[in-house]
């Protein structure tokens, strides 16, 4: 018997054999992240590997039965995964795993196109919580959508395939920046100085034109997209780091990507989903506007998941307020790991360390473990449990020392439902950052544990 708990490196346990399995997961969840950038590119990808799986698309009028497998992507954002089991779900409720599939970036503003000293620019306005130094001078892709009049609806994606321009935010030269560089690090870069370079070639059409860099971008845009500078005005932009994910070190044992901010957490749950044989009722949601505060028709505040519930609880005849209270959640995000560099944020002890596997919060929150779901004993004592029968490498810890700062997750809108929740994520190293840093062995054991839940 262990009478002291030590937190165990997954890499150290592993044999070759589940080596092996770490580095595939991985192969899986670089491909995911490539094609994911966006919520609306995760909901795209989602749908396709769940056609793949021999999912078809819910109804909220449809009386599923058990064996029924079902995708329902609402508003082109937010994916819910649904694989009806043979357990009665008044009973056995359903087994729920949310991650959000939004992250940080630079939305384009409604009229965001203007022209200075010879260059043609998109303003930006930033989604989420980002450091704004953090986002000059690296390569960006445009991802998105643009509505013509009419409702013709035009993707678009530039960035991404080595053959593409990039975009571009400048930064000053050090050699002009010390009184840049005498600014707190907050305020060295202005959200209103982040605006992107999209152009720098005239039009000769006419020499009288005062924007003739931004008629000619317009005139590529138009014959390439059929759109005018007052589409943008209808339309979803917005620019992200431009590249793949990559290994980080000699031995690979780390990704760095944009977005694993929730993607990290997205890809476990979904393969859970498609791999578990489980005879409960399972359902894996991708929520949308998490960096935001989760408002709106796609975020987890919607009442889309209630319904969704009502629909399966309607196919049986089963009360929906039972099958809701006898449900369960795995509310799948990231958490901040240690990191030796900036020591004084953490409190070691509570706190979660790359590599040893799946973090499970029983509350985040901020000042005093405000605005939190807190997962009581009892589940965490049934959350433990299925992990250690099912060999889950898993560690606890909270998000920084007290009073540094803190953070929430969408646990706290599903357990308002009266479902029980607890947050199980994947430590992240530069969280919010435009490369993000994880482990395979971290993301690996988020799978197993999401399994386990399942199971
Ligand atoms: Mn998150
Ligand atoms: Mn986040």
């Amino acid at each position: 018997m262990d009478l002291k708990y030590t937190r165990k490196n997954v890499y150290k346990e592993a044999d070759g054999k589940e080596l092996e399995k770490i580095y595939s997961f991985a192969e899986g969840y670089k491909k995911f992240l490539d094609s994911s950038k966006t919520e609306r590119d995760a909901a795209v990808t989602a749908k396709k590997l769940a056609e793949e799986q021999g999912f078809k698309p819910f109804s909220f009028s449809e009386k599923l039965k058990a064996g029924d497998k079902r995708y329902f992507i609402n508003r082109h954002k937010n994916v819910f995964l649904i694989k009806v089991g043979t357990e009665d779900v008044a009973k056995d409720g359903v087994r729920i795993m949310v991650a959000h599939v939004d992250s940080p970036r630079l939305d384009l503003k409604p009229n965001p196109m203007f022209e200075d000293s010879g260059l043609c620019y998109l303003k930006t306005h930033y989604y989420g919580g980002i450091k704004k130094y953090q986002w000059t001078a690296l390569p960006l892709a445009l991802h998105g959508v643009v509505m013509l009049r009419g409702g013709e609806r035009k993707e678009i994606c530039v960035g991404e395939d080595e053959n593409d321009p990039i975009f571009y935010i400048t930064d000053i030269l050090p050699h002009l920046g010390a009184e840049q560089s005498a600014k707190p690090l907050g305020k060295a870069i202005d959200g209103e100085s982040l605006n992107a370079v999209i152009g720098g070639l005239p039009s000769v059409e006419d020499e009288e034109d005062k924007e003739a860099v931004k008629t000619a971008v317009l005139n590529l845009l138009n014959k390439k997209y059929g759109f005018t500078e007052v589409d943008l005005q209808c339309s979803e932009l917005c620019f992200v780091p431009a590249g793949k994910a990559r290994d980080v070190g000699f031995d690979g044992a780390l990704i760095s990507a944009y977005g694993h901010d929730d993607k990290v957490c997205a890809y476990p749950e979904m393969c859970a989903l498609f791999d578990s044989n489980s005879p409960h009722t399972l359902v894996a949601v991708f929520a949308d506007k998490e960096e935001v505060g989760s408002d709106g028709t796609t975020g987890m505040q919607s009442k889309v998941i209630s319904d969704v519930i009502e629909t399966i609880a309607a196919s049986f005849g089963a009360n929906p307020i039972e099958v809701r209270y006898n449900s369960k959640c795995i509310s799948a995000d990231v958490t901040a790991a240690y990191d030796p560099a900036f020591a004084s944020a953490y409190e070691k002890r509570n706190t979660t360390f790359i590599n040893c596997g799946a973090a499970v919060s029983k509350y985040t929150g901020a000042r005093g473990k405000s605005s939190t779901n807190d997962a009581d004993a009892e589940f965490m004592g049934w959350i433990r449990d299925i992990f250690e029968d099912n060999g889950v490498y898993w560690q606890t810890g909270e998000l920084g020392a007290v009073d540094i700062g803190g953070g929430g997750t969408v646990a706290k809108f599903i357990a308002n439902l009266g479902i029980d929740t607890v947050d199980v994520g994947v430590p992240v190293l530069s969280m919010h950052a435009p490369y993000e840093l994880i482990s395979k062995a971290d993301v690996y054991s988020l799978y197993k544990a999401c399994l386990a839940f399942c199971k």
